[in-house]
């Protein structure tokens, strides 16, 4: 038989391609982007937004920011069994409220940039012209071997105690003639197509990792596969493939990865591709019974950003709360320039922390007080408004009736050095305000026990303080004299003016000037905790505290 050289059995394999790596080169020639940085973002379509998705993609946009660079879109969908139909789309609509958006890539229904597609499934051409020129080189070959073979394998080299994998003596179909191989496709036997590693793992690499420093691990001596039976290729290739002709200067990507990178230094090095420089995030983790594990899609709900909106956190909140997280000097920045502006902030890769990342729920709460807080009332109730047509319909249109009462309880206490920072998210907004308005202080009434009065006053005591409130309370007074009056009212009913009165002596008063104040708000608030009463008199005015003081007499009688 005449001996068949690698450049025929590349042409029994690829008959239709015609193109080179070097065709390829000029296809995407390099984006000469001196000192700037070119990411990507390369999400598997499968419609559920991670929390660490969302953080790989806000470090990967923001890298490439700082340099002026460019970050595009990638869409890794070479596992059909995952997808999940329309989900890019979403994904792009999603990743949009974060402000996180690309130069380049596939959005669905259409994209940008001239170094695509941007959708792997589209890009088996490019895959096939660098597979051909790998087979030609002698470094890919096909591989025969059935489930129930690779299964063999292994529980060989379970018995010889040896690692597992398609390497040196076990790779079978690595040792063929390209006679063999011939033969094998002519008799239309189903094959992938796998690398010819040339690597020892008992030698060692070093590479350097952006965030964690020099890595040094073992070779890769695994013929992996490089094409899958579908035509489409493995990760591992992709990756090199597109990578390198799309122009990436640093790949950023989950830790999950790190052990992988051999695999991905020895194709970039059998293709001929410069390296790339690799950035690789620890992943989020959450505490869970005193030990710490990875952020479950399954079982965490903290792991889905969706989550968080469906709450109504105001996504540059979580963008802080994640900077926070990828950059370790973040927040005493945010400190000293009294700023949360992340664009602002130049970030460091090297300021990650290494040891997992744990989720802290009491640190994003933080963030997002702070952030609404600074808001002017009137940006709170859009955001609030907005919030509640997509969640909270029925009270959507009582604050959208009641813009300005409601534009005024959410100013109170918010203008001034100090504002008050208790809302963290939108939803936790409508029960702390609702008694304001007035039809759903109404309803409540309808409850069974609508006034958590203290016990400690009589029910005649109650209806007393009440009655002489309604008749004596000067509704004209500001905010400096107000409390004066009240306590006026109270000391000629028996509460003590002065706390430190009633503590000395209890038996001579009902009560201290508190608990006078707090019969009327839960009369007029229906809760033992609410703003200030000036506040509460100032929105609702004289006659809507009269009348709900007069329901409360009634009630109570
Ligand atoms: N599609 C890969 C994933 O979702 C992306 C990894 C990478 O960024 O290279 O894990």
């Amino acid at each position: 038989m005449n001996k068949i050289d690698n450049n025929t059995l590349a042409e029994i394999m690829f008959p239709d391609v015609k193109e080179t790596i070097a065709d390829l080169e000029k296809r995407y020639p390099p984006r000469n982007m001196e000192g700037k940085e070119v990411t990507r973002f390369a999400p598997s379509p499968t419609g559920f937004l991670h929390l660490g998705s969302l953080f790989t993609a806000m470090v990967t946009k923001k890298v490439a920011f700082d340099s002026r660079g460019v970050c595009y879109l990638r869409i890794e969908d070479t596992d059909t069994k995952r997808e999940v139909e329309g989900s890019s789309k979403l994904l792009v609509n999603q990743l949009a409220r974060f402000h996180i958006a690309f130069d380049e890539g596939n959005f669905g229904d259409y994209e940008i940039g001239d170094y695509g597609p941007y959708k792997q499934s589209e890009r088996a051409d490019i895959y096939r012209i660098c597979i051909k020129e790998l087979v030609k080189m002698g470094r890919a070959y096909p591989c025969f071997c059935s489930k129930e073979e690779l299964e063999e394998i292994r529980l060989e080299q379970e018995k010889a105690k040896v690692l597992p994998g398609y390497y040196g003596e076990y790779a079978k179909c690595a040792h063929m003639t390209n006679e063999e191989y011939v033969q094998a496709i002519k008799d239309g036997c189903p094959y992938v197509v796998r690398f010819r590693s040339l690597g020892n793992h008992h030698e060692k690499i070093t590479f350097h990792d952006l965030v964690r420093g020099d890595i040094t691990i073992a070779q890769n001596d695994l013929d992996v596969v490089i094409l899958k039976s579908d035509g489409l290729p493995t990760y591992h290739f992709a990756h090199a493939v597109d990578d390198h002709f799309m122009r990436t200067t640093t790949v950023i990507r989950g830790e999950e990865w790190i052990s992988s990178v051999p695999i991905h230094l020895d194709l970039f090095d059998a293709l001929g591709f410069p390296r790339v420089k690799y950035a690789h995030l620890p992943v989020l983790m959450k505490m869970d019974g005193g030990s710490r594990r990875k952020l479950s899609k399954r079982k965490d709900k903290e792991a889905s950003v969706d989550n968080f909106i469906d709450l109504g956190y105001p996504p540059e909140a979580i963008i802080v709360y994640l900077m926070s997280v990828a950059d370790s000097s973040f927040e005493d920045w945010t400190t000293s320039n009294n700023s949360f502006d992340v664009d602002a902030f130049h970030f460091r890769l090297e300021k990650m922390s290494l040891d997992g990342m744990l989720f802290d729920n009491d640190k994003l709460d933080y963030f997002s007080k702070e952030i609404i807080a600074r808001m002017s009332a009137s940006e709170v109730y859009e955001h609030f408004l907005e919030y509640s047509k997509e969640y909270e319909k029925p009270y959507a249109s009582l604050i959208e009736r009641e813009k300005d009462k409601t534009i005024a309880i959410l100013n109170i206490e918010r203008e001034g050095l100090k504002p008050r920072k208790d809302y963290a998210y939108y939803s936790m907004i409508f029960p702390l305000i609702k008694t304001f308005y007035n039809e759903m202080y109404d309803a409540s009434l309808k409850e069974d026990n609508p006034y958590p009065f203290d016990e400690k006053v009589s029910k005649e005591n109650i209806i007393k303080a009440l009655k002489v409130f309604v008749d004596k309370y000067d509704f004209s007074k500001d905010r400096d004299s107000w409390f004066d009056s009240v306590k006026l009212i109270g000391e000629e009913l028996g509460y003590a003016s002065r706390t430190k009165d009633y503590k000395n002596n209890p038996d001579a008063y009902i009560g201290s000037i508190a608990d006078f104040a707090s019969i009327i708000r839960v009369a007029t608030f229906l809760s033992k905790n609410s703003p200030n009463l000036y506040d509460i008199f100032n929105i609702l005015g004289e006659k809507e505290i009269k009348r709900r003081i007069n329901l409360a007499i009634e009630r109570l009688a």
